[in-house]
């Protein structure tokens, strides 16, 4: 089915790993010219060297919290292709803290995060959202902002936050630019792996530690999620095909919520 990104242009925010790596590549089969940025140069290159066999990718350097590179990434999008019709806000990664070890500096910096990740884009693409004939906004969060845990409390209330802020622009931004965002539970990614490899028993393997995380947070599917479970959602909530979709969001999460 083609769902009307063919021709259109996107930037990943994160692209170089996981749920963005895996986004850029869902929509680089779409049809879609892909920018996408990250901190890391080395993962940022390999990243844009195995994107390039599916598509036109631009790859540059940058940290979504400052401000000046984020306006060159934007700057870098205008060059290339002149146009954005797609903004996925997706870079990030949860903190792991109860409230009792989390500092006030720690707050600062979560909730910084989780904001201007989304406010530093949205500012400098806003424009070229609003040329475009079928400008949306998808951002990536959690779960954990309708189901807070109490071992991630500065993220989940974070995110939630967020939540808000998403909805408050879905009423500012419309009709013109659609703002949407997928609610993940626990995907397989880099943040995953880098918990794998930092685990106390190295005689666990990877399928094991994996299934016994699913089991241990009660996933009703079985198994972490994957990347480009994601993804397409992401593509869907992007695309003229959820047209008359915005301040909504999509959960990927395997059954993990309680919530109706
Ligand atoms: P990964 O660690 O695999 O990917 C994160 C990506 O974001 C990398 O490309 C990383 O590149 C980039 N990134 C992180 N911080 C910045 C920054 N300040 N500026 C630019 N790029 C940045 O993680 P996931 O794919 O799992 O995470 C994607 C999103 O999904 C995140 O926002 C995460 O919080 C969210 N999420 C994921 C869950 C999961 O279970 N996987 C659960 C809940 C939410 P680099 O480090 O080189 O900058």
């Amino acid at each position: 089915m083609d769902i009307g990104l063919r021709g259109k242009v996107a930037v990943v925010t994160g692209g170089s790993s996981g749920i963005g790596l895996a986004t850029a590549r869902e929509l680089l089969d779409e049809g879609m010219a892909v920018a996408i940025c990250g901190r890391d140069p080395a993962r940022l290159e390999d990243a844009r060297v195995s994107l390039a066999e599916h598509g036109d990718v631009l790859a540059r350097q940058c940290d979504i919290l400052d401000k000046t590179a984020v306006l060159a990434f934007r700057d870098a999008v205008l060059a290339w292709r002149g146009s954005c019709d797609l903004l996925v806000n997706n870079a990030g990664q949860g903190r792991v803290s109860t409230f009792s070890d989390t500092t006030d500096d720690a707050w600062r910096e979560e909730l910084n995060l989780k904001f201007f990740s989304q406010i530093n884009t949205i500012r400098a693409f806003e424009e070229m959202l609003r040329a475009s004939d079928q400008g949306a906004i998808v951002a990536v969060n959690s779960l954990l902002a309708y189901q807070p845990e109490p071992h991630m409390v500065c993220t989940s209330a974070a995110r939630a936050g967020v939540q808000n802020l998403l909805k408050s622009l879905a009423g500012e931004f419309a009709p013109v630019i659609r703002v949407n965002s997928v609610v993940v539970g626990l995907i397989e990614s880099g943040q995953w792996d880098r918990r794998f490899a930092a685990r106390e028993d190295k005689l666990t393997g990877r399928d094991k530690w994996f299934s016994d995380l699913a089991r241990k947070k009660h996933i009703p599917m079985a198994r972490l999620g994957l990347p480009t479970e994601v993804a397409r959602a992401i593509a869907f909530l992007g695309s003229p095909a959820a047209s008359f979709t915005t301040g909504a969001q999509i959960e990927v999460s395997g059954g993990l919520s309680r919530h109706i």
